[in-house]
């Protein structure tokens, strides 16, 4: 599936477009023979969202596709289900949970931005990019993104995973944090490390990068080498961290997700200098 996105949306809204509903973060989805789905234009009727208030997102294989807020939950019509965004993971192809990430953020942004923070007047969209316009002070606002980095410490052939306060117990996963104003990416990969866990980084590198809509961060990953310190978990942010070999995981993320990305590439890293086993 190729997706395009795009600002300015089609003059006429084709029966065959994807329209992302979302109410408070979670996604609605028709239910159907095999699963859920996306609905389409004409599932709107029923589903009684008011199409004039979009936002175009682009074209999935030439599909286009909306976002635009469910405003009552009450609304909910048979053979519909709201989902969380998380909970779709598995469930949707993975390009429409991108997608579906990309609209939520949009969704919530536009909510949240009706009205100008600096003067109070109503906004409007601005027709030529995704931006707010205040007509009476002139205030442009853009989506906001969260910029955090994640990123993967490895101490000779073990890596360093986590447990945060807010997973469920014995769920490890690589560190994150989010980035604080006037900081490089690579200050905060030192920073958080030390702070949530107490270690000493070095040779911090690019990894990749991954939109994380859980509201609207941008997660940017790194690698970096132990450098020196003692584990010792912050016990505010982080309950329990420690060294784990590729062939000893605790639990970890989902496929889907940079942090999975980053531990596989840890694991890929130790198969590959792993001395090979002679036969017995
Ligand atoms: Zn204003």
């Amino acid at each position: 599936m190729t997706f395009k996105p795009a600002i300015k949306s089609p003059s006429t809204q084709s029966a065959r477009a994807l329209w992302f509903v979302f109410h408070r973060g979670r996604l609605l989805l028709k239910q159907s023979n095999n699963g859920r789905r996306i609905p389409c234009t004409e599932d709107l009727a029923l589903i009684k969202v008011d199409p004039t208030r979009n936002q175009y997102l682009g074209a999935l294989n030439g599909r286009a596709c909306y976002a635009v807020e469910l405003p009552d939950v009450n609304q909910v019509a048979d053979g519909y289900d709201l989902i969380g965004l998380r909970e779709t993971f598995g469930r949707l192809d993975e390009e429409l949970i991108w997608i579906a990430g990309r609209a939520n953020q949009l969704v919530d942004w536009s909510r949240n931005h009706r009205f100008c923070g600096q003067c109070g007047h109503p906004t409007e969209d601005k027709p030529e990019e995704r931006a707010k316009n205040c007509p009476a002070c002139g205030l442009v606002n853009y989506p906001r993104l969260s910029p955090a980095i994640i990123v993967a410490v490895v101490k000779g052939d073990r890596l360093l995973l986590a447990s945060n306060k807010r997973f469920k117990s014995g769920y490890y996963s690589v560190l994150a944090g989010f980035v604080e104003p006037g900081e490089t990416l690579e200050e905060c990969v030192a920073r958080e490390i030390k702070e949530e866990v107490g270690i000493n980084v070095k040779n911090v590198r690019y990894f990749g990068s991954q939109p994380w809509p859980f509201p609207n961060s941008l997660m940017v990953g790194f690698l970096a080498d132990y450098a020196g310190g003692e584990i010792n978990a912050d016990q505010s942010e982080i309950v329990a961290a420690d060294w784990f070999t590729a062939d000893d995981l605790p639990s970890i993320p989902p496929r889907i997700t940079i942090a999975r990305h980053l531990i596989d590439w840890f694991v890929g890293k130790s198969s590959a200098i792993k001395t090979p086993r002679h036969p017995e």
